[in-house]
């Protein structure tokens, strides 16, 4: 059975003070749960905050992530952040091809295929992201467009894809209040899964998270899909007791 995985995308935001109050509403509300056994759990942080982060999630059964890395090992590549460097910090996972990296940093799908390929060189989990847009879902296109972005990272990965993590986010669903209904959720999870096991007989330990406006209030139904393995989740993982219930509604 594949363990869940919760994690939250800060995306750019949070500052010290915010950062040390969001751990101990965290740890408070977690030990208030009391549940013995936890889904996995990460925060995706802004790299100026790994290393404050790492130090106060010492103390909290929750792994420390990062937003993005360079494919380049290190040099002349100013402002880029290495994945040495992120081992470095103690980060354990780092989503790549986030669509707000594709749309706004230009990202193509070759970029993040070489990302995640230099990832999986290292004990750091990738959680690499696909999704299609609004136009392109209504054109029916989302299979076609997911079956690129996935073909892209599994040409460069083949055949070894232990440790993959995938998100499934509708950029449509992104951040806009609007989440993928269960069925098209299990839907596009299906399609992937069935993808990867035409790749890796290991496909059905793959996790695929979905991620797309995912909340305390939706989370349960999404996470009880039989191929959603977790969420990624924007917005409401800068709410701590918000956090606390989408991985309470995953169980274990
Ligand atoms: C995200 O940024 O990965 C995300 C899913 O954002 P939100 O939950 O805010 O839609």
């Amino acid at each position: 059975m594949r363990k869940k995985l919760i994690a939250g995308n800060w995306k750019m935001n949070g500052s010290q003070s915010f950062n040390s109050d969001w751990v101990k509403v965290i740890q408070g509300a977690l030990s208030d749960l009391g549940m013995k056994h936890l889904p996995d759990t990460m925060v995706c942080v802004p790299s100026p905050y790994l290393s404050q982060m790492g130090a106060l999630l010492q103390s909290c059964p929750i792994a420390l992530g990062a937003q993005d890395v360079s494919a380049h090992p290190k040099g002349a590549y100013t402002g880029e952040v290495s994945l040495s460097m992120l081992e470095d910090l103690g980060a354990e996972g780092v989503i790549i091809g986030h669509s707000e990296r594709r749309a706004y940093h230009f990202e193509s799908d070759l970029t993040v295929a070489q990302k995640v390929k230099a990832t999986m060189a290292t004990k750091i989990t990738p959680i690499v992201c696909f999704g299609e847009t609004q136009e392109q879902r209504q054109s029916g296109q989302t299979q076609s467009v997911i079956a690129a972005q996935l073909k892209a990272v599994t040409d460069v990965l083949a055949p070894d894809f232990d440790r993959l993590v995938i998100a499934y986010e509708p950029v449509w669903a992104i951040g806009t209040g609007l989440t993928a209904t269960p069925e098209q959720a299990q839907e596009v999870h299906a399609f992937i899964r069935a993808q990867l096991s035409a790749k890796t007989c290991h496909a059905n330990a793959l996790k695929i998270l979905y991620g797309g406006s995912m909340n305390a209030q939706n989370a349960a139904a999404l996470l009880s899909l039989p191929d959603v393995d977790g969420g990624l989740i924007g917005g409401a993982s800068l709410v701590a007791q918000d956090f606390v219930k989408i991985i309470a509604s995953a169980g274990v």
